[in-house]
């Protein structure tokens, strides 16, 4: 099908129930083939804080739930230590399905392209428009594209506040599945604590 986008696919009523209900039945691009099914975000619906990370990985695509997996615990973790209240914040990703590869009867997660991110973005939009948070924190290159535009680069912009509307701001840091990847895991955790606490501290 390529990319045609998710904008036709919205609801006609914005509201969050009905934008999960439609994202199920979206094809706005072909990640949608092979993955069991979306999975959309979730949590408080005028959510302080809203976290953007990059896709469902294989633990989310098969429960439909964003953040269940290994990274999410170590999100779990990292926003306990920081703080902030996991009950409380709204979770969601840049891209709404699971991009896999199959290898040896393993599913290994491969990076959405520009073209998908752009396609799904509407689904992002209208989760930021209906929770406008007052901090979002963009987990990874692939949300930081999505939110914050290609040129944006975490590393260099890591834990500082950008702003986003008058007293909302956007607070980049890495994906929580870097630290699982990283060489010095607690070198990359220490980091990844202290841009969400930059985050907690915002006023
Ligand atoms: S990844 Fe996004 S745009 Fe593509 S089919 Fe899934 S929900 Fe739609």
């Amino acid at each position: 099908m390529g990319n045609i986008g998710a904008e036709r696919f919205l609801p006609a009523e914005l509201n969050l129930p009905a934008l999960a209900d439609a994202a199920r039945r979206c094809q706005g691009c072909d990640l949608y083939r092979n993955a069991t099914q979306t999975v959309f975000g979730e949590g408080v619906p005028d959510a302080r804080f809203m976290l953007v990370g990059e896709q469902p990985g294989d633990q989310e695509d098969r429960r439909g739930a964003p953040f269940v997996g290994p990274a999410g615990r170590m999100l779990d973790r990292a926003l306990e230590e920081a703080g902030i209240d996991r009950e409380a914040v709204y979770l969601t990703n840049a891209v709404k399905h699971f991009k896999f590869e199959p290898r040896g009867g393993r599913r290994i997660h491969q990076r959405p392209t520009a073209a998908e991110i752009g396609a799904c973005r509407p689904w992002l939009e209208a989760e930021m428009l209906l929770v406008d948070p007052d901090v979002t924190i963009v987990m990874g290159a692939t949300a930081a594209r999505a939110l914050l535009g290609p040129s944006f680069r975490v590393t260099r912009h890591r834990g500082e506040p950008v702003p986003r509307r008058d007293g909302a701001y956007y607070v980049a840091t890495i994906h929580p599945s870097a630290i699982l990847r990283a060489p010095d895991r607690d070198t990359a955790y220490a980091g990844f604590l202290a841009d969400l606490r930059a985050a907690a501290a915002i006023t």
